[in-house]
């Protein structure tokens, strides 16, 4: 290979690019083991599958590393074992967590439900405030967490003040950047210290398979790694197997996804059933401008708030034919949800439209089908 960094496409495809040796296979088997022979008398580090030193294992977080631009990543089990293990990896009793309040609903059950137990507390800042970050930050204060682009509101998030806060504290700054993958968005070049992603989502891309993953220092994932063993965590090597082959794909299906996303927010917004289309890539989302310098591409979330509130929103869901109406995100294929009944089920309908998720709130994952497919499906479920 010549001596220029592969690109972010490539990096998916292959990793490091490397030759092949003759009469070896392209693609990685599975190695459907658990355990590995030893040497007698070896005190090198024993190979065992819930170690996450499987190669399948490692050879996906290479590459999931390799994406993120970090110098090293792990994964596994799921998006939530991710966030938790990041978390307790950072966090001892006595310690603060900042963290931003347009979270993903299992990461706010997280912490709320069992941080605490640890004896670690958690505040809630409105991410975009960013004076609120620093007059926050107390003296027992360890970490920071943002998500960005946010759920449902695909708010997106400047990471650029947060950091200089998180430097100036010594906190260690946690993004969950499971909306945008390391093809539309590298935290860690923004200032981030660790970043989180839902594997189960963009990364692996197909809705079959539940995985998580951690990007971050060599010392940190070490941490990460060595907790993953005792809370028993890792990654299944079938799984990990699935989730390379999706990353394959990665950067193409992004592609897809952005457009699509992109064309189905126009499309929307331009219809009268909906009261307000989020989109970053529409020149009125509130984050447009920052959006466009800090993304490569806008994503395929749209968040449509459809007027008539929950009764439209039944009538239009029953309507639908290609679009499922489905938990999750990311997939080839499309998807809606009502977060009110999914992923922010836990907070009242108040605190839900405190934070821009009114009743009628749907949230739509675009999928790499035609976008005039996907636009013919919302716009006979109108009643057109
Ligand atoms: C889905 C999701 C998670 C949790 O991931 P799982 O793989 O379902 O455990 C965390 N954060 C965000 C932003 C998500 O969308």
């Amino acid at each position: 290979m010549t001596t220029r960094t592969p690109g972010p496409s490539t990096l998916a495809v292959h990793g490091l690019p490397q030759r092949h040796a003759d009469w070896t296979p392209v693609v990685s088997p599975i190695v459907q083991s658990t355990t590995f022979v030893h040497p007698v008398g070896s005190a090198e580090e024993v190979l065992y599958s819930r170690y996450g030193n499987n190669p399948n294992q490692v050879d996906l977080a290479r590459k999931y590393a390799l994406l993120e631009g970090a110098e090293a990543a792990v994964f596994l089990a799921s998006g939530m074992g991710a966030t938790a293990l990041a978390h307790l990896a950072v966090l001892r009793p006595g310690d603060h967590l900042l963290a931003s309040e347009w979270i993903y609903g299992g990461t706010r059950g997280l912490f709320d439900d069992e941080l605490g137990r640890f004896g670690i507390e958690v505040s809630y800042v409105d991410p975009t405030q960013h004076r609120l970050w620093r007059k926050s930050v107390r003296k027992s204060t360890r970490a920071i967490f943002v998500e960005t682009p946010t759920n449902p509101t695909l708010r997106v998030i400047d990471l650029a003040p947060i950091a200089q806060v998180s430097k100036e504290f010594g906190l260690a700054l946690m993004v969950d950047a499971t909306f945008a993958s390391p093809i539309n968005l590298r935290p860690l070049a923004l200032g981030a210290d660790v970043v989180i992603s839902s594997a189960t989502k963009y990364l692996n891309g197909h809705s079959d398979v539940i995985a998580g993953a951690v990007a971050g220092s060599a010392s940190f994932i070490e941490e990460v790694t060595r907790l993953m063993r005792l809370w028993g965590q890792s990654i299944d090597p079938h799984a990990a197997w699935l989730v390379e082959r999706g990353l394959r794909t990665l950067a193409v299906r992004m592609e897809r996804h952005n457009a699509n996303g992109l064309d189905v927010a126009r499309w929307a917004a331009a219809q009268d059933e909906f009261a307000a289309v989020h989109y970053p890539g529409l020149p009125d989302h509130p984050d447009h401008a920052y959006a466009s310098t800090a993304l490569a591409g806008f994503g395929g979330m749209v968040g449509l708030e459809l007027r008539g509130g929950t009764r439209a929103v039944e009538r239009f869901l029953k309507k639908l034919k290609m679009v499922a109406h489905a938990t999750s995100l990311g997939g080839v294929e499309s998807l809606i949800s009502e977060p009110r009944l999914t992923s922010h089920k836990a907070l009242t309908p108040e605190e839900r439209a405190r934070i821009g998720i009114p009743d009628g709130f749907l949230r739509l994952s675009c999928g790499i089908e035609d976008a005039a497919d996907i636009i013919g499906d919302l716009e006979q479920a109108l009643g057109r």
